[in-house]
């Protein structure tokens, strides 16, 4: 994308609210800020230097590429690969001082190799206690960590899991069951002399709703970002969305009653009203189907419905029979208007998603807008 911005329809991302979550989440356990897929769509090379200057000690990615965009970005914190990366990424992996994490023998074989005569090389190990995901079985990693620790250039600093129901307190017994498989891990490393620097467990809803997983180290996303990770769980702290995405009204007409509005006029007008449209679209992450489940937009301070289905770059938006609308009103997708407010988790709900889908839905030729540096 271009720097250019012309079109009116953008995503704020206040950094204020990244830095005080994070601050809000130190307070649990040393923070590892989650700046995979952009940091949610927020951007990364910003959330990160929000997050670190909230408290956050580490960061986390999903891959390489996405480490060395923060390293590219002047960022020298911990990073955590969260994923083994193919050979081809190990290289510069530890050119750039990532931390990886590493499951497969073949894993630590090239990772080992990848290091030449540098200096020793962290890595964090990855067991599977529930999620099969990504990990070594609680069988496997014992020679996965001597691995390791024989390859003389690697160190085993980090052993860690991930929970897949932390979110649900139905799925307690579960959540419970993964982290007595992870205890049982670690004590029989330690048993054998394998003691990692740093054990952790805790995604946001773990963080949140689970002390005992919290260990060394909290691996949050959702919550740095301001959100739930479930609507049944209530934070312990408080946090703060950042992330709103608005548009300007980029045109106006009254439209009598009968009328149908967009593609395969499935709207129509109940009685003679304003017509606004929004310059966003699908191509932006405004789910085409969000006409059909009811979604509605902020406009004036009003919930106002979407008239006719999302098209590729501009959406309709029925803004009732008298209202007072004209080119260049500011329109809310997400985030607060005067008194009303539509959340993340108020459109994943409509939509049968969860505010995570959401918020990374937010396209690239959305231009992100940094308030609160
Ligand atoms: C994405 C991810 C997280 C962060 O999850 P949230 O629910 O957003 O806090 C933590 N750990 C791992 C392994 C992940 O993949």
């Amino acid at each position: 994308m271009s720097e250019r911005a012309y079109r009116p329809a953008w995503a704020e991302v206040d950094l204020s609210a990244i830095r005080e979550n994070a601050a809000a989440l130190s307070t649990l356990a040393p923070l590892c800020a989650v700046v995979k897929a952009n940091a949610y769509g927020h951007g990364a090379a910003e959330v990160a230097g929000a997050a670190l200057a909230g408290g956050a000690t580490w960061l986390a990615v999903a891959l390489v590429e996405e480490g060395v965009q923060l390293r590219e970005a002047g960022i020298d914190a911990p990073v955590l690969v969260l994923a083994e990366p193919t050979a081809d990424a190990m290289a510069e992996a530890h050119a750039l001082g990532l931390t990886l994490t590493l499951y497969s023998e073949a894993g630590v074989k090239a990772a080992a190799g990848a290091t030449g005569d540098g200096e020793p090389w962290p890595v964090h190990v990855k067991v599977d206690t529930g999620m099969h995901r990504v990990g070594a079985s609680p069988e496997e990693v014992g020679a996965v960590v001597d691995a390791v620790t024989a390859s003389g250039s690697l160190v085993f600093d980090g052993l860690w899991t991930h929970l897949a129901v932390a979110d649900d307190a139905d799925q307690d017994e579960f959540t419970t069951l993964q982290l007595a498989r992870f205890e049982e891990v670690r004590s029989g490393l330690a048993g054998a002399g394998a003691v990692p620097r740093i054990v952790h467990a805790a995604n946001s809803a773990a963080a949140l709703a689970h002390p005992d997983a919290r260990h060394d180290l909290i691996r949050c996303g959702i919550a740095l970002y301001g959100h739930r990770p479930a609507l049944a769980i209530v934070p312990p702290v408080e946090l703060r969305p950042a992330m709103s995405l608005k548009a300007r009204v980029s045109y106006v007409r009254a439209l009598d009653a009968g009328e149908r509005i967009s593609y395969g006029r499935r709207y129509e007008t109940p009685a003679r009203t304003v017509v606004a449209t929004v310059p966003l679209g699908y191509a932006d992450g405004v789910t085409r189907r969000l006409f059909e489940v009811g979604g509605e937009v902020l406009v004036g301070g009003r919930r106002c419905p979407i008239a006719g289905v999302v098209t590729m770059d501009q959406l309709m938006v029925d803004c009732g029979p008298d209202a007072d609308v004209n080119v260049g009103d500011e329109v809310v997708l997400i985030g607060s208007q005067g008194e009303a407010e539509i959340t993340a988790w108020s459109v994943a709900e409509l939509l049968g998603t969860i505010s995570y889908e959401v918020l990374c839905a937010v396209g690239p030729r959305v231009p992100r807008v940094y308030i609160g540096r």
